[in-house]
């Protein structure tokens, strides 16, 4: 199976993933995760995404549609889950062709709704740890012992940078400008499985097993 975690910065798409990759064996495939690996790496490439992640806008699709393209011909396994893109029509357009020339297919879109307010809050607590990947929030899910992660124990705690009030706004604005519009493109094509993503993280994972065995 491959699904696309579609909803705004702070929607809980990589929560969902996690979730998913833990239940299901399936793969994670984060551009954000990709192009912040390629920033710790130093590459130019990596240095120039950096400076446009920062202000909270949009990298070339080129960019992002070739780092997802090197990572599906390395194969996926039980699945992929896109988390963070497609983000522009251009993008899904060249996810769709490029799982037709792989032979496989898209199964799903689960779009995660939130409104704005609740994303503020959610991207402006959150952290998440360096060595697992798990992500905490200073309010709603902190970590038992401050400073160190519950799930592995490692003290690598990171806050991104663009999670900060200037670059969430850029962020949303850029959400919905350019890839709001994947909503339609995913209902036309009958993939759009909608769930609400205000609910706690095991509701929303329940709604998302819901929304998948939906036909
Ligand atoms: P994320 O971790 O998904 O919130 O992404 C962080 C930032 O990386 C975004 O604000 C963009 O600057 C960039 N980015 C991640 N994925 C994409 C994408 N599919 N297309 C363009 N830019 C992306």
């Amino acid at each position: 199976m491959n699904l696309i975690l579609l909803g705004p910065p702070g929607a809980g798409k990589g929560t969902q993933a996690r979730r998913l990759v833990e239940g299901r064996g399936m793969v994670q495939l984060s551009t954000g995760d990709m192009l912040r690996a390629a920033q710790a790496s130093g590459s130019e490439m990596g240095r120039r995404a950096a400076e446009v992640m920062a202000r909270g806008e949009l990298v070339s699709d080129a960019i992002v549609i070739g780092l997802i393209e090197e990572r599906l011909r390395l194969g996926t396994g039980a699945g992929a889950i896109f988390d963070g893109f497609p983000r522009t029509l251009a993008q899904a357009d060249a996810l769709g062709a490029l799982l037709g020339r792989l032979g496989q297919r898209l199964d799903a879109v689960v779009a995660m709704q939130v409104d704005d307010a609740a994303l503020v809050d959610r991207i402006s607590g959150r952290f998440t740890c360096g060595a697992c990947g798990e992500v905490w929030h200073d309010r709603t899910r902190p970590t038992a012992v401050p400073g160190v992660c519950d799930a592995c124990g490692s003290t690598d705690l990171r806050r991104r940078a663009d999670d900060n009030a200037d670059s969430l706004r850029q962020r949303l604005m850029e959400y919905y400008k350019k890839t709001a519009p994947l909503i339609g493109y995913y209902h036309a094509l009958g993939l759009l499985r909608p769930v609400d993503g205000l609910a706690s993280v095991e509701a929303v994972g329940a709604a998302v097993d819901a929304a998948l065995a939906t036909p």
